[in-house]
């Protein structure tokens, strides 16, 4: 059953691909729910940048998509030649299956050899499908860009970097966010012609029922300068209140983070965790708290810039990878920290 669709996407996929040639790249830019431009696209521009060939961005969304449009211009210095936008009620939710036709059809037309995204839930579900229907591999989660083949990305719960040779006509990337320095918008002044897509949308495939958001005043892990991060040592869902209390203290800067025992154990919600199964994080301070530093856990937080640990046990792993240690009871250590900051 598998072989036969697959059959079938390929088959769709090569009747409709045209033969010109162009060496050119494109960026799936995601619009987050303001109009903004997701972090994680900054990211994915510098990776771009690195291919060192014109660079087109299209946007998908239901609205305001010409105002991330105008930010995306500000990074006219990164040889964005062209910047289309899609805007339609139906791009709302962005659903693979709304937006994966739009994306071939832009594809058919221009023929880019280089297709990238940001790691990211909305383009993990929409790059695969686009490389299942050109027929060509996908590659996750790219850590470095060494030509326009060849390219690093980390396995084993990155424990081993793989260098990767990749023969296809066109290269289907997403970009692991943390490892790129995030573009930096152009000084002077410039202009990046902006496109409408036709975005009429043919979807009867799925259809959106809904989504459950965390509210929250804290910023996106992906995006939190300082990490508090707890583990099964923390025991209970309200003694997690002491990692939201220190998060709390820098407001805009700081939020919580979990393994994924504390996560199964009940003591956060699971989209807190890091990890290889989590999210992966490198914010400029992430302070491990009861976590014992497993390598699924480290996988997800070794680039931070500077690791604390804190643990009762001076053999843990995690003082393995931490920049500064603190052997000793999280119950006790938690609280004077808190004070003393909240002197600060
Ligand atoms: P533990 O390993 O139990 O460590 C608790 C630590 O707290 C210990 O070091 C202990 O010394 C310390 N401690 C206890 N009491 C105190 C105290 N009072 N004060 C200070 N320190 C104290 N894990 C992840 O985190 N993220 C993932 O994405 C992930 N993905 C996985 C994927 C797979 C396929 C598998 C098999 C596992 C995965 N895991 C992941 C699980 C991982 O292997 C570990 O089980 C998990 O990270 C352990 O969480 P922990 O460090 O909180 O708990």
């Amino acid at each position: 059953m598998m072989l036969h669709s697959r059959h079938f996407l390929n088959r769709l996929a090569t009747s409709t691909i045209h033969s010109r040639c162009f060496a050119g790249t494109l960026v799936l830019a995601e619009q987050v729910d303001n109009g903004k431009l997701a972090p994680v696209t900054l990211n994915t521009l510098t990776a771009a940048s690195q291919l060192k060939q014109d660079v087109d961005c299209v946007i998908f969304g239901s609205e305001k998509t010409n105002e991330t449009a105008n930010e995306l211009q500000k990074f006219n210095n990164l040889n964005i030649k062209r910047i289309f936008v899609a805007e339609n009620a139906a791009f709302k939710n962005l659903l693979s299956e709304s937006v994966t036709p739009a994306l071939l059809d832009l594809q058919k037309k221009n023929n880019y050899t280089h297709i990238l995204g940001g790691s990211s839930t909305f383009t993990k579900s929409i790059l695969p499908r686009l490389a299942a229907l050109l027929d060509v591999q996908p590659i996750s989660d790219i850590t470095k860009v060494i030509d326009k083949d060849q390219f690093m990305r980390l396995i084993y719960a990155g424990n081993a970097i793989l260098k990767l040779k990749s023969n296809d006509p066109i290269k289907i990337l997403t970009v692991r966010g943390t490892a790129f320095e995030a573009a930096k918008p152009a000084t002077g002044s410039g202009e990046v012609k902006v496109e409408k897509l036709d975005s009429s949308v043919k979807n009867d495939l799925s259809e959106f029922v809904t989504r459950q958001v965390q509210q929250s005043e804290r910023p996106e892990l992906p995006s939190a300068r300082i990490i508090f991060s707890g583990g099964r040592a923390l025991k209970s869902k309200e003694n997690f209140k002491l990692l939201y209390d220190l998060a709390d203290l820098f407001p805009g800067q700081a939020t919580v983070g979990a393994s994924r025992a504390a996560v199964d154990a009940g003591y956060c919600p699971n989209d807190l965790q890091i990890g290889q199964t989590g999210k992966i994080v490198a914010p400029e301070l992430y302070i491990a708290i009861g976590i014992s530093g497993a390598i699924q856990h480290i996988a997800g937080m070794k680039d931070s810039k500077v690791i604390v640990a804190i643990n009762k046990d001076g053999d843990a792993p995690i003082f393995s990878i931490a920049d500064y240690g603190l052997t000793g009871d999280l119950f006790k250590i938690l609280p004077e920290l808190t004070e003393k900051l909240k002197k600060k």
